[in-house]
């Protein structure tokens, strides 16, 4: 049986993530030849509609609000509802991002529906399709199929390869209008800790540094790798808890979940706490002074040395290649 399914499109500083389009992109595989509908929630996100239709979604509707500028998990599900009793979806994509996360819960649970969480990639599709998902912090993985009712999933960012792009087209965008009302939060202003460079749970490359970097300065030359790669530097606890670095950069159990393309990962030891948060990196690469160090367990290419070394050179031979 074909599905229509519901993708949410998630609008950062006034531009769709990329997740969007890789929820799109599941979503197609959940629809098994059916309509695939993007949902766009905000204060101004109608011109952002057809850029969802040349990524693959058939048709678009938009909520937006004045209160919906910043999302509130109030405002947001309000919004999702209005636009839930006119479609009558049979599944709903979400990103497993720090929105999707808050918000597919509470809708999933409002509608007494269940939720695939965390999905990193989908076999086969429409009701056959199964969904794997990472357990037990990575270690295991877990398959999931669908017997009936509508479903949620939320999919992990930089797991599932969105459509390609069909330049240019445009398609069936339409407003829906939604009471947004009692909000129990108020979002009064959004200060962010780190708004330079690329956004860590999208990068395609991530430096990250442990405490072998020893130093607030010595984030610079992986900051000056990450910058040459197009990629996003993150760090170990270690480092973050020795104040070399903000906590937003934390990858791991208690910090971000990443999956970058290439994770280079600079004087850290390993700590299966940090692993929790990118082992499932497509390359890893190590750099550590201590040949025993854990990270060379799951480590694609090791290498045993000082980064600060090390990582200087391989951004001389990176510009190298660029030039
Ligand atoms: P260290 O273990 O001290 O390792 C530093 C490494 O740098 C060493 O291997 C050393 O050989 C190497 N080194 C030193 N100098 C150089 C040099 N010049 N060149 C090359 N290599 C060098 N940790 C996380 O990262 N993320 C989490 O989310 C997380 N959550 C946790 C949750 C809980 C409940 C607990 C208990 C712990 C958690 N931790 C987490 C902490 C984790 O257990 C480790 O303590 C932490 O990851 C260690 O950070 P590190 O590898 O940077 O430091």
């Amino acid at each position: 049986m074909t599905k229509k399914v519901l993708v949410l499109g998630e609008v950062r500083e006034g531009a769709l993530r990329n997740v969007s389009f890789e929820a799109i992109a599941a979503g197609k595989k959940v629809s098994g030849g059916g309509e695939v509908v993007g949902l766009l929630v905000g204060d101004a996100v109608q011109s952002l509609g057809n850029e969802m239709i040349s990524y693959g979604a058939d048709r678009v509707v938009t909520v937006e609000h004045p209160h919906l500028k910043t999302y509130t998990s109030d405002g947001y599900s309000q919004a999702f509802m209005a636009v839930y009793e006119q479609e009558k979806p049979d599944a709903v994509v979400f990103g497993h991002t720090a929105l999707g996360k808050d918000l597919s819960p509470k809708i999933a649970s409002k509608l007494q529906s269940g939720l695939v969480s965390d999905v990193t990639s989908i076999d086969g599709e429409g009701d056959s399709a199964v969904f794997v998902r990472p357990i037990f912090s990575g270690k295991a993985f877990e398959k999931v199929k669908i017997k009936d009712g509508i479903n949620f999933f939320t999919i992990r960012p930089n797991n599932i390869e969105p459509l390609a792009k069909e330049e240019g087209k445009t398609g069936d965008v339409q407003s829906v209008s939604a009471e947004i009302t009692n909000l129990r939060t108020v979002i009064k202003e959004v200060v962010r800790k780190s708004t330079e460079g690329v956004d860590l749970s999208e990068a395609k490359v991530i430096v990250a540094g442990g405490r072998g970097v020893k130093s607030e300065e010595g984030f610079e030359p992986l900051k000056e790798l990450a910058n040459v790669l197009g990629g996003a530097v993150g760090a170990s606890r270690g480092a973050c808890d020795a104040d070399y670095c903000d906590y937003s950069l934390q990858i791991g159990q208690t910090g971000k979940v990443v999956t970058p393309d290439l994770y280079i990962a600079a004087g850290i030891s390993g700590a299966i706490q940090h692993l929790a948060g990118m082992s499932n990196s497509k390359i890893i690469v190590a750099i550590n002074k201590d040949p025993e160090a854990n990270i060379f367990k799951v480590a694609d290419y090791g290498i045993v040395g000082d980064l600060f070394e090390v990582i200087p050179m391989l951004t001389e031979e990176f510009k190298k290649l660029k030039a």
